[in-house]
């Protein structure tokens, strides 16, 4: 055990304090620990597989600041390559020949992206794919999955995961429904629902966006000829097919799920790891279709930070550290290490827990599952994982506060951290009441 006698009662003030001075206390509302009850925990640093609160307790990090943080926390190449950059100025606000650099990892490695459009976070490259694909059909009309997350644009807040479901909030007040009407969606791998809104919509469906791994409902994997039936009936239907590959870029794959899966959409967003830690996002794919961006074409979209400096360097520098060989076959060993130690606890102390891992991204549910799809997710006891992680923290191990966000492992992470960790999972499976 780590943290047996862990006091938090520094990070308790600064929430207190923060409470009263932004929303819910935070700057994203998963973060407020809402769902899973107990206090956040305020952070003072963090390194390689571990943070340290303001009250100098370390965990074991399995969020990884949602996924960036992929070789490690303050990772020491990307950090010597930052003060570099620093010196010669945050932003330009004009080409900057970083941007070529990342561009050109990003067109080798993606197997979609011929051109790429460089923004600030993911959000944006999802906003800006859904007006691409809007203005290069001529269609209004797009498919999104229930549980799927793409950002917290107006148009995508519709069944939408990760904070909306963890809050089990309603689809928000302020989203105009005129901006809604066109987003049609589909339960999570259910082809013949997808090929019904085709049939319907005929000649009105500009395009498909999903998560081609979920981790935004929990982590759940695309069932066999799921995004290959995806791809055809898009075809089919003169649509396009786009995968939100934000989080699963550079994660499950160095070329993300469409490498790992072999099915190649038309356009794709990225964000989390190309930015190694700073904030970016990035959309890309067929050439003729990005020749509609401006100013090559005619579809808007800017940024003022975009491309800046700090950004691309910290991007570079996590995609050069992810191209040393045994990357992804390290984070398999560890990540599935983990989730097969979980997975056999949960089944000797008695409770029924399924789960499953993709290189570095994995996650349980407590529900004997399977879970195929968001109706399946929501059969999770919440209360009991709630409970689980509240002791999880005790323990000195840090897991994302909500049972509907994936888990992310790094390079750092050793096999002694996971062994760590499962025997804090067990303690804390041992003393869970059923
Ligand atoms: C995180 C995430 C986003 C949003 O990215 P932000 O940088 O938080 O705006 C969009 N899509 C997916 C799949 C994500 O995981």
């Amino acid at each position: 055990m780590v943290n047996k006698q862990i006091k938090t009662t520094k990070s308790q003030e600064i929430f207190a304090a923060a409470k009263h001075l932004m929303p819910g206390g935070v700057s994203s509302p998963v973060r407020a620990f809402r769902s899973v009850g107990g206090q956040p925990i305020v952070f003072d640093h963090v390194r390689g597989a571990y943070l340290w609160d303001v009250d100098s307790n370390q965990y074991i990090d399995y969020v990884n600041t949602w996924g960036p943080a992929i070789c490690g926390h303050a990772n020491p190449e990307v950090i010597t390559a930052l003060h570099e950059a620093l010196e010669k100025g945050t932003s330009f606000g004009a080409p900057c020949a970083l941007e070529n650099i990342l561009a050109e990892m990003v067109i080798a490695a993606v197997p979609s992206i011929e051109m790429v459009r460089f923004v600030n976070s993911g959000t944006e490259a999802c906003m800006a794919v859904l007006r691409l694909m809007r203005a290069f059909t001529k269609r209004e009309k797009v498919i999104k999955f229930e549980g799927c997350y793409h950002g917290h644009a107006d148009m995508f807040l519709v069944k939408a995961g990760s904070g909306v479901a963890t809050l089990g909030l309603p689809d928000s007040p302020g989203v105009p429904k005129s901006v809604t009407s066109n987003t049609l969606i589909a339960p999570y791998n259910d082809l013949e629902a997808v090929e019904l809104l085709f049939r319907e919509n005929c000649n009105q469906i500009a395009g498909v966006i999903l998560e081609p791994v979920v981790g935004n409902m929990g982590f759940i994997s695309p069932k066999a000829g799921f995004l290959e039936g995806l791809r055809k009936l898009t075809q089919e239907y003169g649509a396009l097919l786009v995968f939100d590959e934000v989080m699963t870029g550079f994660r499950v794959a160095y070329g993300g799920a469409q490498e790992k899966f072999g099915v190649i959409p038309d356009l794709t967003t990225l964000g989390k790891i190309i930015g190694g830690g700073l904030p970016v996002g990035a959309y890309g794919g067929r050439r003729d279709i990005m020749l509609m961006v401006a100013p090559a074409g005619p579809m808007y979209q800017a940024g003022t930070l975009s491309g800046n400096p700090l950004a691309m360097t910290a991007g570079i520098k996590t995609l050069e550290l992810l191209q040393r060989s045994g990357t992804y076959e390290y984070l398999d060993k560890i990540t599935k290490y983990l989730v097969d130690g979980l997975l056999l606890i949960a089944k000797e102390t008695g409770h029924a827990v399924c789960g499953s891992q993709i290189s570095g991204m994995f996650g349980i549910f407590f529900t004997p599952g399977p879970v195929h799809n968001y109706q399946d997710a929501q059969k999770a006891d919440t209360n009991k994982f709630g409970y689980f992680h509240q002791e999880m923290l005790r323990q000195g191990i840090y897991l994302a506060p909500s049972q509907f966000e994936a888990g992310f492992t790094s390079l750092a992470h050793t096999e002694a951290d996971i062994k760590k960790t499962l025997q804090a999972v067990r303690n804390v499976m041992s003393n869970l009441s059923k």
